[in-house]
């Protein structure tokens, strides 16, 4: 029986690590020192329960639970252990401390697994360091080739794969691992919910029925620097409008669209309230329900971008930096574990989600499925992302009672 106090021990240790006073909240992104503590913690709190942990080629940490007796394919559960910039307490930290906690509730319960159970941490599940969000966990599955990945270099431009062997990860290792992908049964990921879908059921825990197609594009509009004083308006080719259009365009299309658009980066230069602008970079994120909507938001997002450009005698040139196809989780696995969380009281609603994760990456490979736990306001990659401990409590029960029927059946 996990109780309150359990999980606070559990969920503090890490809720230490990276706490960023200048943002607010937290700040472990990949392959920083803060990030090798919450691994080193992770280390330390799956061999005290007596885990084997190993790292495998793409960075991920797995702590494995084989007891006599179990064979075949294993049960996976877990999360990551990374953070956006200032982000929230429980954003894949729940995943992890919960997928620790099941191990120790079916061990007090007794339980025999006839198939290993194991605790993985996916490594940059943000893309907060390399730019491409699931970073690991599509390396994996092969979604995500690693020239790709090792193209990238980090936003203080140091290449991705100095910033990897830095870390302790051979980039000539990165890749596909089929062997351990056909060593998964299934992966059920516990996350907090990151919108409002469950406070406006009054209900704790859902079952995901699917990811929203989403990805992110790059803008870079080229103009003319100048004096902000000197310069007549007409004879200007200010960037700062094309990003303007951008902004407002993507709100439009994306309520056009029935989606979410939002440009949350921009980079003015040379950024001088007395010049106008030479030169913006700007990112959008966007995400609808189908990948018609998907496209049909950027299309008129892109044809907006284009009309401000030429009205501003500004060069403007997009180019996409990741699409994440729609993810439907596997539906027989979903079933099985709606039914597991219902034997212990209520039917758990389902719910789509427009937030990428890894278990949506590791669907393209595996069996996966997803719990999450009700965020009273929905606010996520914020300090103010939220989840009452009750509601913790309730996730851990629902995923020991997954983790039971998978595997221990
Ligand atoms: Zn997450």
């Amino acid at each position: 029986m996990i109780t309150g106090a359990t999980f606070r021990a559990c969920f503090d240790g890490l809720a230490a690590i990276g706490r960023d006073p200048e943002r607010g909240g937290w700040s472990r992104l990949a392959w920083t020192p803060q990030d090798a503590d919450a691994r080193a913690w992770f280390r330390a709190e799956a061999e005290r329960r007596g885990l084997d942990v190993e790292r495998d080629r793409n960075g991920d940490l797995w702590a494995w639970w084989r007891p006599q007796g179990a064979a075949g394919p294993a049960v996976v559960t877990g999360s990551h252990l990374d953070t956006v910039p200032g982000g929230g307490a429980y954003d894949g930290a729940l995943g992890v401390v919960a997928g620790l906690l099941t191990v120790d509730a079916l061990r007090a319960a007794g339980a025999h697994p006839v198939r290993p159970i194991a605790v993985v941490a996916f490594a940059d599940e943000e893309g907060a360091r390399s730019g491409l969000p699931t970073f690991a966990s599509r390396l994996l599955t092969g979604a995500l080739a690693p020239a790709a990945a090792l193209a990238r270099t980090t936003a203080d431009g140091v290449p991705l794969g100095e910033v990897l062997a830095a870390a302790g990860v051979d980039p000539a290792g990165l890749g596909p691992d089929p062997e351990r992908l056909a060593d998964v049964a299934a992966f059920v990921e516990l996350h907090v919910e990151q919108g409002r879908g469950l406070a406006d059921l009054g209900a704790p825990v859902a079952v995901a029925t699917g990811i929203w197609p989403h990805g992110r594009w790059r803008l870079e509009a080229a103009g003319e620097g100048n004096h902000a004083g000197t310069t007549r308006m007409e004879d200007r080719r200010d960037p700062a409008r094309v990003l303007a259009a951008a902004i407002t365009g993507a709100a439009v299309h994306a309520v056009a669209a029935g989606g979410v658009a939002t440009i949350g980066r921009v980079l003015v230069s040379p950024n001088g309230t007395n010049s106008v602008p030479a030169r913006v970079r700007a990112w959008l994120d966007a995400r609808a329900v189908d990948e018609d909507a998907l496209t049909a938001l950027l299309e008129g997002w892109t044809a907006e971008v284009e009309r401000a450009a030429d009205a501003s005698g500004v060069s403007v040139e997009l180019a996409e930096e990741s699409r994440t196809p729609a993810v439907s989780f596997h539906g027989g696995l979903a079933g099985q574990v709606a039914a597991a969380v219902a034997r212990q009281g209520e039917e758990p609603p389902r719910l789509s989600t427009a937030a990428g994760h890894d278990a949506g990456a590791l669907a393209a490979a595996v069996p996966a499925a997803m719990l999450f736990v009700r965020n009273p306001t929905g606010v996520s990659h914020s300090p103010a992302e939220h989840a009452d401990d009750a509601d913790c409590l309730a996730g851990v029960a629902a995923l020991g009672a997954v983790l039971e029927e998978l595997a221990c059946r």
